[in-house]
This record gives C-alpha cells, structure tokens and sequence, in this order.
C-alpha cells in the first residue's frame, strides 16, 4: 500500500485524515508544520502527499515546489480553505496534481486518492499518436513532451500537456469535458470537473504569455482555445490553416 504524507496544522483534519486513511489500509505520516513535512519527505517519502496550503510556519506554495523537487513522481493534492481560485493556480503551477476545497468529506479524499493511484500505478493507454503536432507556430514535439511557439519554449505542466495534446490530436473538432477528463485525467473521475477549468486557464494564460514573448507575427499565427458552453472545448487552428 502506498505510503501516504499529510501535512496540516489543524488538528481534526489531521486526525480525521489520519485515521481514515490508516483504516484504509495506508501507510500515513502526518506532520503539523512544514518544515517537519518536509524533513519526513526527505527522510521517508511518499507515494502521495495531502498537503495544507495555510501552514504556520511556511507559505504552503514553496512547500509544494520544494516537495515536488524532492519527490518527483508522488502525487501532491493541495488542501486550501481559500476560495481564490489564483491560490489553486499557483498551487499547481508549483507542481501539485490536483486540489481539494475546504470543507471536503473523507470519502471524498479517499476516493480522490484511489484514482490517483489507480493511474499513478498504471501506464497510460496511449493512443496512437503522431511523433509531433504543428498547429500554427505552435510546434507540440509529443515523444520529448516540449513544446514551443515559434522557438520560444512553454513550460507546461504535465496535464496541461496532456490537455493541449488531447485537444491538438482532434484540432478544430469539439471535446466534450467529460471526454477530456476521462482522456487527460482518468477513466472513472468523479465528481467536479473544475479542475479542468483550472487548468484550461492556466494552459491559456501560457499560450498568450509565449505569444506574447514570441512576437505578432507567432501570436497571430497560434491556435486558440474556445470555451464551448455546457459541451466542452475547442482547439481552433489559427486562420489560413
Ligand atoms: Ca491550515
């Protein structure tokens, strides 16, 4: 069974945590600050990590990137009772996989945890899929997982890679959200799709950075993202394509 790293300061969440997960069979450490998480990452590891964004003696972001380059392959879900959706972009752009809102039900943890699992134990079914994707001035390079906007690199986060390369793969055709989730996330996601939305902000606000950097001529050249409401998404290749 997975070995399992809470790291929270409040107490009944700890312990509610801690419990529930013991009882489920996992291994768990729970830690209080994040420096004494950290310590145990180091020191134990984990296959996974819930990790409280509001801790009293770091900001939990640089907690998250330091336990990212730490332990590269675990899973981090971030536990944030903020409601300021940048927290959670900042979260995940500092390497978490995923997030859970305060107040959640155990259950809904547990469940979380299993798919995360569930794939981080399983290789992904790969479709077929060509070596690289060239829409526009965006250049997806699929086999070295780069991808860049005339020359200029993104540096995108392995969902917002498998998400832009989802969407490329069917350019100019719709994906409904369900599809992306089952597609870039895993086959049984329950619950809430905001977690697409997030990142689907995160991957358009890197789009129009590296548009940005790399010129008018490469921006006005890029694919753009269109939101279709109550369906899904869209990746349009640009005009004259
Ligand atoms: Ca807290």
């Amino acid at each position: 069974m997975a070995r399992i790293l809470v790291i929270e300061d409040d107490d009944t969440i700890g312990a509610a945590l801690e419990s529930a997960l013991r009882a489920s069979g996992y291994q768990v450490s729970w830690q209080r600050t994040g420096g004494s998480g950290l310590v145990e990452a180091r020191d134990s590891g984990a296959g996974l990590v819930l990790l409280d964004l509001g801790l009293p003696d770091r900001d939990g972001v640089d907690v998250c990137r330091e336990l990212r380059s730490c332990l590269p392959t675990a899973v981090i879900v971030i536990l944030t009772a903020r409601q300021d959706e940048m927290d959670v972009i900042t979260g995940l752009d500092a390497g978490a996989d995923d997030y859970l809102t305060k107040p959640f039900k155990v259950s809904e943890v547990l469940a979380r945890i299993r798919a995360h699992l569930r794939r981080s134990n399983t290789v992904p079914a790969v479709p077929e899929q060509p070596a690289e994707l060239v829409l526009g001035s965006l250049i997806i390079d699929v086999a070295s997982r780069r991808v860049h906007v005339a020359g200029v690199e993104m540096a995108l986060r392995a969902r917002e890679l498998d998400l832009l390369i989802r969407l490329a793969t069917d350019a100019g055709t719709a994906v409904s959200r369900e599809r992306l989730m089952s597609d870039v996330w895993d086959e049984n996601w329950f619950g809430s799709t905001k977690t697409l939305d997030v990142h689907m902000v995160a991957l358009r606000r890197k789009l129009s950075d590296a548009a940005a950097q790399a010129g008018a001529e490469a921006a006005a050249a890029l694919p753009a993202v269109t939101t279709l409401r109550g369906h899904g998404y869209r990746l349009d290749p640009p005009p004259g394509l």
